[in-house]
């Protein structure tokens, strides 16, 4: 229903089709947004961005409120249409508004602890007759482009400390992936009747390239590919850009791990969603001693995967490729493992249409000249290691260009100091992916994994820029430094300046140091 609205709002625009990758038929076509549409989305929210920000936390948080019970009320409609445009099992096409609804309530209560004004104490005895505050301003305008493996939970993940940060926010979904984010937006805007500061542009690259020319701050999420694009436009009208990129996770077992534990994590954190996930496990390094057993224990296990289409009724477990081209890439890096050498122990070929599928893959006898191990996979596939020892297990998943994150697997102390020493933003220690979801603490990538953080206080401060108010508190008619420069007063100002400065009586007293 939702999806027609989509369609039929601007019947006269040039449009691209939104497939169902898990049957390969046109769902839909979407009206594209050109830059003349990008400019008047971001100027229309825009001019309603005071009144948003004149709201106050409180007032924005009320609104967030309404769309979080929204998206309660309708999270099984929701799912079926992300269902449809990424062939998701049911199990994650619906685990997407749960996060958002944690994610408002989060910053509904953390926002004044982030973003509250401050009263600064000044440090300089000379500052100490100003009151000095700071406040936290949003970005007038927040651009969110989005990739298409979590359409709403990397679009309104981002949006919703933007909008309560006091941002108008436009979102450039996937062009993969728009039609349960237009859902929601269409909800706020009619349903929900909030006010007009959230919208969304659809399109493909030049969409984006649009709204990094148009709006205040970019959040971007995709591939460090498009972000080099993005970094380098908004470069012209030097926009601030927050980007959280690629991923090739590593993951350690070390010889004191728990074996079960350790194997059903790898077969969780590897082939959830299929293995489109930028924090998937593509890479499992595993001690020597437990290196047979871990491997005959996973390939059993991914074996028992089920992988097909559900509904609500549950059932599977791997859902298919949500975008084509990246079947290819999943495809290519498996023959190149096998053509050098590599073991294929389940899985290694696509499944039979309609629609676009990988089966679960294990890879052994995999090394780092292998594209397998260096690039990302961004699919169903993950390939195993044998490694003497931790220090082996740390050089190889250090030797990467990535650095988003990486789980330890092994009693808990000797795990922690393995993952001190890994170059990543997130390190799981007996648990795999679960860091993005502690939204109290910054997830963001090292490397060419990104520049930025979403999460925890940083998730919400990149989108205010500080102003510092600083007030003075007596009324003289003239204040110290102004003029006129005379002999006497500028006596009197480095009297003052050297006795606080100095951190000795001599000094302080004015008779000079050494050689005085
Ligand atoms: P992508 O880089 O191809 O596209 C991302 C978005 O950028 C899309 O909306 C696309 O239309 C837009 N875009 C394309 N060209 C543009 C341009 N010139 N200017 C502005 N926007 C442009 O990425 P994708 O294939 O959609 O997503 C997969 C990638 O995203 C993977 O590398 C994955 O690891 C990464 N990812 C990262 C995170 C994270 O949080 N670090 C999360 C999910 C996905």
């Amino acid at each position: 229903m939702a999806i027609d609205t989509v369609a039929e709002s601007k019947t006269s625009r040039e449009s691209f089709e939104v497939t169902n990758p898990a049957d390969g038929s046109v769902i839909t076509g979407v009206p594209l947004d050109g830059p003349d549409e990008v400019a008047a989305t971001v100027a229309r929210v825009r001019a309603n961005q005071p009144a948003w920000e004149a709201l106050g936390r409180k007032g924005r948080a009320r609104w967030l409120g309404e769309l979080r019970d929204w998206l309660l009320d309708n999270q099984d409609t929701v799912a079926e249409t992300m269902q449809r445009e990424t062939g998701k099992v049911w199990a994650e096409a619906s685990s997407e508004t749960p996060y958002v609804c944690d994610l408002i309530n989060f910053y509904s209560k953390k926002a004044r602890k982030y973003i509250g004004d401050e009263k600064v104490p000044a440090h300089s005895p000379l500052m100490k007759v100003k009151k000095l505050k700071v406040t936290y301003r949003p970005h007038p305008v927040v651009g969110v482009i989005s990739p298409w493996n979590f359409p709403l939970i990397l679009s309104l993940g981002d949006a919703v400390p933007a909008l309560i940060a006091g941002c108008a926010v436009v979102i450039k979904p996937s062009e993969v992936t728009p039609l349960g984010l237009a859902e929601i937006v269409e909800a706020w805007k009619g349903e929900i009747g909030g006010p007009d500061v959230l919208d969304v542009v659809n399109g493909m690259g030049e969409t984006g390239s649009a709204l990094v020319d148009e709006a205040d701050f970019i959040q971007f999420t995709g591939s460090d590919r498009t972000a080099k694009k993005v970094l380098a436009r908004a470069a012209d009208t030097l926009t601030p850009v927050s980007a959280e990129l690629g991923g090739k996770d590593p993951m350690i077992v070390l010889r004191s791990a728990e074996l079960e534990k350790a194997v059903n994590a790898a077969t969780w954190g590897a082939f959830a969603n299929a293995g489109q996930v930028c924090i998937s496990v593509e890479r499992v390094y595993v001690e020597e001693p437990i290196y047979d057993e871990f491997v005959s224990r996973l390939t059993a296990e991914v074996g028992k995967l089920n992988q097909g289409m559900d509904g609500p009724e549950h059932g599977k477990d791997v859902g298919a490729m949500t975008f084509p081209p990246q079947t290819d890439i999943v495809e290519s890096h498996v023959e190149d493992a096998r053509t050098n050498g590599a073991k294929v122990l389940t899985g290694g070929e696509r499944g039979d249409g309609p629609g676009d599928w990988y089966a679960p893959t294990v890879l052994t006898d995999v090394d780092h000249s292998m594209r397998v191990m260096r690039e990302e996979s961004f699919g169903p596939v993950v390939g195993v290691m044998k490694v003497r020892d931790s220090e082996e297990a740390i050089r190889l998943a250090n030797d990467t260009r990535y650095g988003l994150s990486a789980s330890v697997f092994g009693k808990t102390r000797e795990a922690e100091a393995v993952a001190r020493r890994l170059e990543v933003g997130t390190a799981n220690v007996n648990d795999v992916l679960v860091g993005f979801l502690a939204s109290d603490v910054p997830m963001g990538g090292w490397k060419d994994s990104g520049i930025g953080w979403r999460h925890g206080e940083y998730g919400i401060k990149k989108f205010v820029r500080p102003e510092s108010i600083v007030i003075s508190r007596f009324g003289g008619k003239r204040e110290p430094l102004y003029f006129p420069y005379t002999a006497k007063r500028r006596e009197t100002l480095r009297k003052i300046s050297d006795f606080f400065a100095a951190r000795d009586w001599r000094r302080r007293l004015g008779r000079g140091g050494r050689g005085r």
